[in-house]
């Protein structure tokens, strides 16, 4: 499967957390996964998960991966921080 960066966001404990954990076949939704920003975290599988603020460690981490500086991101579904 096509992943333009070697990471995939994850709605976890409130917060979208990115991780560069392998995607299970079914989806990361019930599993564990090591985040950017350095935890270990229960994947949820809600329709309101995706409003969800993004961590700002792994807003970090991710940008430092994709190579894109944090001010003026272009980057898909990544949000600014305020
Ligand atoms: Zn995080």
């Amino acid at each position: 499967m096509f992943r333009p960066h070697p990471f995939s966001w994850v709605p976890a404990e409130g917060q979208r957390h990115a991780t560069t954990d392998a995607k299970p076949r079914y989806g990361y939704h019930g599993t564990r996964v090591r985040t950017l920003c350095s935890r270990s975290v229960f994947v949820e599988d809600s329709d309101i998960a995706w409003l969800w603020p993004t961590c700002p460690g792994c807003n970090e981490g991710a940008h430092d991966l994709a190579d894109v500086p944090m001010i003026g991101s272009g980057a898909p579904g990544l949000l600014e921080l305020e």
